[in-house]
């Protein structure tokens, strides 16, 4: 690696200026693109409206799978998950035979953009809605890191900042409620106008997004508000980044049923109890708006059938769309190869997949439809910044297509 000249870092074989004016990336959770053409047209949103006029917007593709946590730490590294190491919420061990749930920053493997502009002297902060990303954004970092999930219990010593609660004027916010999100989008104000951030990275909660289409009242009031505090950083005179981490689906037939195919359950039964074990990596703590069902599992061959034998079977089923085997799946979408299944498999745009129906509780949809994300038709997302791209970067933009774990990039390097 060569070394950064004075006022630049370098992270994960990019090179990164330091910012001369306050600089936000938002990770807008599960903005699927046509909630901002939607929002745009009905007049919702009239600060993204000038920034797609005034600044730069485009679509860019997400990491695979098009989860969370693997897409924020492709955000804050500037690399897909194959750099990082985060593929998913949750993963077998091939060598312990275990299931593990990926609970904070241990597994991460490369730095983070975050960390090495603090390293260099950038104040930065990282907020993320759930307690469980903020400490793998937190990874290496050191700055304010918190959670609005465990506002009331931030300490300097652990997140670099006290009396959350105090600063955005408001206790901490229920778990599945939108203004989780809107306390991280209020918090970064607070820093930003108490002039304590040079880069502020803002990751929201997608859990309006699984609950509510675009036009939907709870998702156009939820995205109004939004709006409302990107323009009040454009006031403020950052530069603000908007990206998502995926984007969101109806994972319904026509009549709005949940539409999943349960493949653990269908392979064991065609093949013989105990062939496979079937991984949703989208498995979390928090599932009760999506049942841990989204578009793309990973799946291990715990029997005497053959993984081809498996995988021709899967790729009959109506609803998936795409089977892979470890190494293709890994080589094709840049993920760790440590982590990979014996296949993977990708359902379509309408279809989720997971593993037996007793592992999914469908109960806490409370009468919305499914809407998920993980698969290709997910991949799709809004990329844009407050102001209009330099020369160099105007020339990168239309050379290919954009990621979004591109945004910090063009944040700090594509504006002048
Ligand atoms: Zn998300």
């Amino acid at each position: 690696m060569t070394a950064a000249a004075i006022g630049e870092i370098r992270v994960n074989g990019r090179t990164y200026r330091k910012p001369a004016t306050p600089t936000i990336v938002i990770c807008f959770d599960g903005c699927d693109p046509r909630y901002i053409s939607q929002g745009v047209s009905a007049g919702l949103l009239p600060n993204i409206s000038r920034i797609m006029s005034d600044g730069f917007y485009a679509i860019a593709d997400a990491a695979m799978p098009t989860l969370t946590n693997p897409n924020n730490m492709s955000i804050i590294a500037g690399a897909p998950p194959k750099v990082h190491g985060i593929s998913g919420n949750y993963y077998l061990d091939r060598t312990t035979k275990r299931e593990v749930m990926i609970t904070d920053a241990s597994l991460v493997l490369s730095g983070t953009v975050l960390a090495a502009l603090a390293d260099a002297g950038v104040r930065v902060a990282a907020i993320a809605a759930k307690d469980k990303l903020r400490k793998m954004l937190g990874s290496g970092l050191k700055g304010i890191c918190f959670s609005p999930e465990r506002a009331r219990d931030a300490t300097q010593n652990e997140n670099g900042i006290e009396n959350v609660e105090q600063l955005v004027g408001r206790p901490t916010p229920d778990m599945y409620s939108p203004d989780l999100s809107l306390f991280v989008l209020d918090a970064g104000i607070k820093l930003l106008q108490a002039g304590r951030s040079d880069v502020l990275y803002l990751s929201l909660s997608d859990m309006v997004q699984h609950s509510a289409a675009p036009g939907e009242e709870l998702a156009d009031t939820f995205n109004k508000n939004v709006d409302e505090r990107i323009g009040k950083m454009l006031e403020l005179g950052a530069i603000v980044g908007i990206v998502a981490d995926h984007g969101m689906t109806d994972k319904c037939s026509p009549d709005g049923e949940p539409q999943v195919v349960y493949l653990e359950e269908a392979l064991n039964k065609q093949f013989g109890a105990g062939s496979v074990r079937v991984i949703c990596p989208i498995t979390d703590p928090f599932v009760k708006h999506h049942g841990a069902l989204g578009s793309f599992v990973r799946v291990y061959a715990t029997g005497s059938v053959s993984v081809q034998a498996l995988m021709d079977a899967a790729a009959r089923i109506p609803g998936i769309a795409l089977v892979l085997d470890g190494e293709g799946a890994a080589a094709r979408y840049e993920m760790p190869i440590e982590r990979e299944g014996d296949f993977i498999a990708i359902g379509d745009t309408y279809t989720a997949i997971g593993s037996r129906p007793e592992e999914h509780d469908l109960s806490g949809l409370n009468g919305h439809k499914l809407r998920s994300h993980g698969g290709l038709s997910e991949q799709p997302v809004p990329f844009m910044l407050s102001r209009p791209l330099n020369a160099a970067y105007r020339a990168v933009a239309t050379s290919r297509r954009l990621r979004n774990y591109d945004i910090f990039d063009f944040a700090l390097n594509g504006v002048d």
